[in-house]
């Protein structure tokens, strides 16, 4: 099968590409099934690992953790699933067995599989994962799209749902709604009946962030006192912020913009040192959160969204690619010039 490979060392890309090669298809074990790639949703996290994040152990690996497609194979002891489903493969697959899982915080696994990350990815024909971590796609969403949901779709429904807890009426205020994640939120906020405030760089994509349900837009550039403009916009402050940038800035505007009793939920990664404001955390009893991924009852659950049309995949996917313009699209992604890209196979 033909696929991306990144041969490293860890931080060599893109001076040193991935490359289009020729590799054996991967073989299931029994408890696993073979998927034919139809689309991988492309992420920062891949971003992270090109520039360096010391996650890999082997090299070369194929990339890729957000795939959609149709199952071509399956192991003796794979019990639901069968040849010709429509499927995503999640991001995060749990091992259900530890302590974490079996306490229900199954997305905090520490023995999960995670495809394109600890082993070989679906920047490839082909791909294989364990059944538990394979979910079939609702017959009115269209394939391609919904590789998405394999990651950023069920990523914000559990910020949004099980750690914000957001509720009719809430006022929220999206950092980085004009990334996927971003996107999401604003459309799970929309749909409680609460206010979404979309902040973002491009003004391009904030058009978007209204389309898909923001009530109000602010430009960060353009916004040098983002806190307070956020505070006059609300009488005084947002009941929560969804941070999904990582970008200190952008973290200090929301903890000088949640009002008292208020939550600020982290949902990016981010290298640098963040800001936190110990003594508005303390004197005003904010809540300051994180939110990781999501876990395997969030799935259904966001599929079931995306069924009914409370929430859509219209529009996310901005950009679609050849496998061979992998590392330019990589490139646009860094650069911010997608809301979300995929390779299509
Ligand atoms: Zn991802
Ligand atoms: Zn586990």
């Amino acid at each position: 099968m033909k696929a991306a490979l990144y041969h490293g060392p860890v931080g060599s890309w893109p001076e040193k590409p991935m490359t289009i090669e020729e590799v054996p298809t991967q073989v299931p074990g029994p408890k696993d099934v073979l998927v034919k790639v139809a689309a991988c949703g492309l992420c920062h996290t891949d971003v992270t690992i090109l520039r360096g994040a010391p996650v890999i152990s082997e090299f070369p690996i194929i990339l890729g953790h957000e795939p959609s497609g149709i199952i071509t194979e399956v192991g003796s002891e794979v019990k639901k699933l069968q040849v010709g489903q429509r499927v995503i493969i999640s991001s995060n697959i749990p091992c259900l067995e530890c302590e974490a899982c079996r306490s229900g915080w199954e997305n905090k696994c520490g023995n999960n599989v995670l495809i394109g990350v600890k082993c070989n990815g679906a920047l490839a024909e082909y791909v294989a994962a364990p059944e538990v971590g394979v979910y079939p796609i609702p017959d009115n969403l269209p394939l391609e799209d919904c590789c998405i949901v394999a990651d950023i779709v069920c990523t914000a429904f559990h910020a949004v749902y099980n750690r914000a807890k957001v509720k009719p009426g809430d006022k929220v205020a999206i950092y980085g709604a004009t990334g996927g994640i971003g996107l999401m939120c604003v459309q799970y906020v929309a749909a409680i009946g609460a206010t979404a405030i979309a902040i973002g760089r491009k003004k391009w994509k904030l058009e978007l962030a209204k389309e898909l349900g923001a009530d109000e837009t602010i430009c960060s550039e353009e916004t040098p006192e983002l806190a307070r403009t956020l505070r006059k916009m609300t009488g005084g402050g947002v009941d929560i912020s969804l941070d999904t940038t990582g970008v200190p800035a952008m973290l200090d505007a929301a903890f000088r913009s949640t009002k008292v009793g208020g939550s600020i939920v982290e949902i990016a990664l981010s290298f640098e040192k963040m800001p936190v404001d110990i003594n508005r955390l303390m004197w005003w009893e904010l809540d300051f959160m994180g939110s990781r991924a999501f876990g395997p009852t969030d799935i259904p659950r966001a599929f079931k969204m995306l069924e009914k049309g409370i929430t859509t995949l219209d529009k996310m996917l901005s950009h679609r690619f050849k496998l061979e313009e992998v590392n330019e699209a990589y490139q646009m992604l860094e650069r911010g010039e997608l809301v979300r890209g995929a390779v299509i196979f």
